[in-house]
């Protein structure tokens, strides 16, 4: 048991600092995550992180919470019972050093107060670290009660109890956060924004901007509910044509976008021209009449994040192809390959 508690708290003091590192703002998702991967409970979730941040790329928020839902949410109970284990290690840790050297009860308070100022200092470059914070704080404030006063175990234990529990339910709160669009499954545009974050010049990171052509008619013609269907249906398209390297977002209408890695733009643009012949061949049959509706098209701008932009001109950019694509007579890509 001792050892048990003694792995948990090593372990905890390696989540802080990969959370620093990854400059991930500290809310219990990507606690939960971080602490999982410095347990190396989980092969599969850090042979995908090793991935990810390879030559040191950021990860986006969405991303991780992405990983959380993949690789930790089923074991909500677990990770749960995990933090509880950890926050549980520290004060067990702290009442024993009230009986050990003091030395030992400074060396603590000083690795504490370690990662505070750690911490302090991510606050300052604005990233948003509240609830470690809060935690960590008020290990802090136990710490120096322990100095002060014989610790109530039992007061403590309990403090801690009632942490954990606003824990648990922020846990559960963050995993409903929605990434994905409800009606294609696609990831949102939420989710894009996270990414676009992130992105970093001359990696090749390519946008396509995706619309569908004159959508309207299809709703005015066939009904909304046939136009949802096709929505559906473009989106699986585009999903299934995403490889490795690419992910479909539904931008919100029946725009979407697809973020491309590792991809020059003329790349971008022979995918983007697979997606345009992929979804020609797009066909919903209509329940009501039971005929097919197919003649399906969409229009696409495709857009290289380099050097000299911003990371709004990327969106910007391929918008603007986009348009050119509708204003040479849609189905489409744009800029020629
Ligand atoms: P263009 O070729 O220029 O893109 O023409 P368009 O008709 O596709 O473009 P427009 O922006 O005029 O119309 C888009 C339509 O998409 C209008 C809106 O009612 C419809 N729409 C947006 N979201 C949804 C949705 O979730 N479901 C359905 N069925 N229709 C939607
Ligand atoms: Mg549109
Ligand atoms: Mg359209």
């Amino acid at each position: 048991m001792a050892d048990e508690l003694e792995k948990s708290f090593q372990v905890l003091k390696q989540t802080i600092p990969l959370l620093i590192k990854h400059q991930i703002s500290a809310i219990p998702t990507n606690y939960a995550l971080w602490y999982t991967y410095a347990s190396n409970q989980s092969a599969p979730l850090n042979a995908e992180v090793d991935k990810l941040t390879v030559n040191n790329q950021p990860i986006s928020a969405a991303k991780i919470q992405e990983l959380y839902r993949q690789h930790l949410a089923d074991t909500q109970e677990v990770e749960a019972w995990q933090l509880r284990q950890t926050v549980e290690a520290m004060l067990i840790e702290l009442s024993q050093s009230l009986g050990d050297t003091r030395s030992d009860t400074q060396n603590f308070k000083q690795a504490i107060d370690n990662r505070l100022s750690d911490l302090d200092k991510v606050e300052r470059e604005g990233w948003s670290v509240e609830e470690v914070m809060q935690l960590v704080r008020s290990l802090v404030k136990e710490t120096q009660h322990v100095k002060r006063s014989t610790l109530d175990f039992t007061a403590a234990l309990s403090s801690a109890e009632k942490e954990i529990s606003e824990l648990r339910a922020k846990l559960k709160d963050s995993q409903q956060n929605a990434l994905f669009d409800a009606l294609t499954g696609l990831y949102n545009r939420r989710y894009l924004d996270e990414e676009l974050k992130v992105m970093q010049p001359d990696k090749g990171t390519c946008l396509v901007m995706v619309d569908i052509d004159h959508f309207k008619s299809i709703n005015d013609q066939f009904g909304h509910q046939m136009g949802d269907r096709v929505l559906k249906a473009v989106g699986k398209k585009l999903k299934d044509s995403c490889r490795d390297n690419a992910s479909a977002f539904r931008f919100g209408g029946e725009e979407f976008a697809v973020l491309l890695k590792d991809s020059k733009l003329k790349q971008a643009i022979h995918q983007a021209e697979v997606m345009r012949r992929a979804i020609e061949k797009v066909s919903v049959v209509d329940r009501r009449t039971g005929k097919s509706l197919d003649g399906i098209s969409a229009s696409f701008g495709v857009a290289e994040f380099s050097g000299a932009m911003r990371r709004s001109d990327l969106l910007e950019q391929a918008d603007k192809q986009l348009y050119q694509a509708k204003t040479l007579g849609r189905n489409r890509v744009m800029p020629l390959g």
